[in-house]
């Protein structure tokens, strides 16, 4: 029993289906976990009640048979998808209170699949940040210490947006989280908490109940210790969604597992050199370097390819990723959701009283931003410019893709800095995301998995990017990888 918080889904499930342990059994022992270790500020609302009645009707469904794969595996939610059962409050103080009336279709349909909902993970505001550090709200269930701490080092960032989502992973607070990435939230974290996470191409996980940040970059995904519970996990979350989110791809549900344990041999791995140069830490790049040599044994190639508007990535992002957010924040008003002012003088002052009592700086400087560029006379310099550039960028990686099967590099250029490293400096969090921002810019599936340690000891992640629908493949290939070596098996002390 103590050992349980060491199998990963594809192993729990099993035990699950064998009756060796009950979903009760898991629950408990997870939630006891989230307790004790409530320091790490992963959790942000639990409440066992909710999470063993779940645990309950799926040990009646095992005892009575035929019970979908995932039934009685405990997994938590990233607080950015609504949900019924637990409050939701994508980390900022305008939804404190917010109880929504429907679930997300990406939490529906992990519980279709069997799973027991741990609770809800803290992340950053609106899932803006690459550090978790932009938290506003108090948790609820028990008084978790914000901000989320990494557990391999807790005077570090756990990484973010889905800080407390590979934080609970790494930590073994849960088997499996959800996770969200419109800039690289799934990645970066992952890579900084040294577990696997993997973001879909846009379009194959429904947005519907996700907050929306940045419509046209959101996906959900899985955090997970491997990529053969990513796999799992990633074919329970995906398919479409039509009817509800206008941006879901109509493609059949797929057996993201189908391809695990297929060879490498021949493998393209497209290097981009813009992924290696200066600004990457030598603890990193080593770790990288490694990895790769590891994969030629496996019998991939390694070749030189070019991503050549990297840097612009970051400028159409933040230019981008802003103006969608102004848009989608516009709902927050006082009216409909979560707080509102209590004093004012008339409507107009209670939307302006409201939205500034409610959100944080980081999402009032993107509001601000993102209402910028998309005023009459910067539209054309600065939205238009950037939407451009974004479709150089996808056909960027179209070019690339004609050399290799799959593009590989780090997932960030350093690993988890120190808690308020940076300051005041929201550039310097910015700039971090070099290397995820390309692959969400163009909508291309991307994932971290472990491979080694870098500069204080800490994670470093190996990002792989593949082409549309390429996830089956791209899965193989980390799992190939993880076969061969035991980065992912590796537990931070202490926990
Ligand atoms: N760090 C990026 C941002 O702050 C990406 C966040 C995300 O993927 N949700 O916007």
């Amino acid at each position: 029993m103590s050992e349980l918080h060491r199998k990963g889904v594809a192993e729990l499930a099993r035990s699950l289906a064998a009756r060796e342990v009950s979903a009760v059994e898991a629950a408990r022992h997870f939630l006891a976990r989230a307790t004790a270790h409530q320091a790490l500020g992963a959790f942000v609302a639990v409440d066992a009640d909710v999470t063993l009645a779940q645990a309950r009707a799926a040990d009646a469904k095992l005892a009575a048979g035929g019970a979908p794969a995932l039934t009685g595996v405990p997994v938590a939610h990233k607080d950015i998808f609504v949900t019924t059962d637990f409050p939701t409050t994508a980390g900022s103080r305008i939804l404190a209170g917010y109880r929504s009336p429907f679930d997300a279709t990406v939490v529906r349909k992990l519980a279709e699949a069997g799973a027991v909902t741990l609770g809800k993970l803290s992340c950053d505001e609106f899932a803006m940040g690459s550090a978790n550090e932009n938290v506003a709200v108090p948790a609820v269930g028990f008084d978790a210490a914000t901000p989320v701490r990494n557990p391999w080092d807790a005077t570090r960032i756990p990484g973010g947006s889905s800080g407390g989502s590979a934080a609970a992973v790494a930590a073994g607070l849960a088997p499996a989280a959800t996770g969200t990435d419109t800039g690289g939230s799934i990645r970066q974290p992952a890579s900084f908490c040294g577990v696997t996470g993997i973001k879909p191409t846009y379009g194959r996980a429904s947005r519907y109940g996700m907050v929306a940040f940045a419509s046209s970059l959101d996906q959900a995904g899985p955090i997970a210790r491997s990529a053969e519970d990513c796999a799992l996990l990633l074919s329970a979350m995906c398919g479409p969604d039509l009817d509800r989110d206008s941006t879901s791809i109509d493609r059949p549900v797929e057996d993201f597992s189908r391809h695990l344990g297929e060879s490498l041999d021949g493998l393209r791995i497209g290097v981009p050199k813009e992924f290696l140069g200066d600004g990457v830490a030598p603890g990193v790049r080593a770790a990288i370097d490694a990895a790769l040599a590891e994969y030629e044994k496996l019998g991939a190639k390694r070749v030189a390819i070019t991503l050549p508007r990297t840097e612009l990535s970051i400028p159409v992002y933040y230019i981008l990723a802003a103006a969608e957010a102004s848009s989608n924040l516009s709902r927050f008003d006082g009216v409909k959701f979560g707080h509102r002012a209590k004093q004012y003088k008339d409507l107009a002052d209670m939307y302006a009283k409201t939205r500034e009592e409610g959100f944080g700086d980081e999402v009032k400087r993107r509001i601000m931003i993102g209402t910028y560029v998309l005023s009459h006379g910067y539209y054309d310099a600065y939205y238009l410019q950037a939407q451009k550039v974004r479709r150089m960028i996808a056909d960027d990686f179209q070019q690339a893709f004609k050399d290799c099967d799959v593009i590989a590099g780090p997932a960030a250029p350093t690993v988890a800095w120190k808690l308020g490293e940076h300051g005041d400096d929201p550039v310097a969090d910015y700039l971090a995301d070099i290397f995820t921002l390309p692959g969400s810019l163009a909508g291309l599936p991307g994932m971290s998995l472990p491979v080694g340690f870098g500069e204080a000891n800490m994670p470093v992640g190996l990002q792989l990017i593949g082409n549309y629908f390429g996830e089956a493949k791209l899965l193989n290939a980390a799992h190939r990888f993880q076969q061969a070596t035991d980065w992912h098996q590796k537990m931070p002390e202490g926990f």
